[in-house]
């Protein structure tokens, strides 16, 4: 390893209870996923990747990045959904300096995410009383690319992850992949926002990702502990492939839980495989 090389550290908040609808059958109660956000660091400097969402999720993340004793300059984030975003205004009072960033495309979606009447409804209801005031959203790069103490970072624009305009961001220094929601680990990946075709769209977006070469792949959503690795691009696809069959086999939610359970059960958070499940029954209509 060069001594100029970025380092990349990782922090996962554990999966936690939302309010959410209750459970209408057994592993349906309201928890939310575990979540990562990554330190990439150079000697004195260091950005964050995705701001996890509570004020009390912000706050240990905090103390652990002090821990690191660089100056964090900016967050980059990697797609719009708001439990990517949100925590950066609670995070910008703990590191002043620490701009948010994103590609031009994920700042609107972010827009939208914190500006629509029901989408922004959704999110403040989930986490009641949890969540800032008022949202700092991040602005947009200039370019596909910036640098951390000389050293290369490029936003790689994906499409399709487990919702539109997903990037992930490349640290070609460290043979890293940050993979925000284009990369689930260890965790049920979050389908509702797809349908088989844009299913396929993410799936290529993945051998996009292994196009990399990444010999670490750090995922939106892992279980606390597990290795960051690039098998669990191969794992997403195989997933994502498992769900298209398994619901295109007609049954109802329960049935596509079953069988997704059958495959996948050591995955964390059985809610998020209900909710999708739930969507994919009301899209076959
Ligand atoms: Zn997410």
């Amino acid at each position: 390893m060069d001594s100029n090389d970025l380092t990349v550290d990782v922090y996962v908040a554990p999966m936690r209870p939302f309010a959410g609808s209750p459970a209408r059958g057994p592993g349906d109660d309201p928890m939310w996923s575990p979540m990562s956000s990554t330190l990439i660091a150079g000697a004195e400097e260091a950005i964050l990747v995705d701001t996890l969402v509570t004020r009390d999720q912000v706050d240990s993340l905090a103390d652990w990045v002090r821990g690191f004793k660089k100056r964090i300059t900016g967050v980059y984030i990697t797609h719009g959904h708001q439990d990517h975003w949100i925590g950066l205004a609670r995070l910008q009072e703990h590191f002043p300096e620490a701009r948010g960033i994103a590609t031009a495309e994920v700042v609107e979606r972010a827009r939208f995410e914190a500006s629509d009447p029901s989408v922004s409804a959704y999110w403040k209801a989930s986490f009641p009383g949890e969540l800032p005031q008022t949202a700092v959203l991040p602005e947009p790069l200039s370019g596909t690319q910036f640098e951390l103490e000389g050293q290369i970072l490029r936003a790689v624009s994906l499409s399709q992850g487990d919702t539109e305009f997903s990037t992930v961001l490349h640290v070609p220094s460290a043979a890293a992949v940050i993979g925000g929601d284009v990369v689930y680990n260890g965790v049920h990946m979050m389908t509702a926002e797809t349908d088989e075709q844009s299913r396929e769209a993410w799936i290529s977006s993945l051998n996009a990702v292994a196009a990399l070469n990444p010999k670490v792949v750090v995922a939106g959503h892992k279980s606390v502990g597990a290795p960051d690795l690039p098998e669990s691009i191969g794992a997403s696809q195989q997933y994502l492939r498992d769900f298209s069959r398994i619901v295109n086999e007609g049954g109802g939610a329960e049935d596509i839980v079953n069988a997704m359970l059958e495959l996948h059960g050591d995955r964390d958070n059985p809610r998020t495989l209900w909710h999708s499940a739930r969507t994919a029954v009301a899209k076959r209509g």
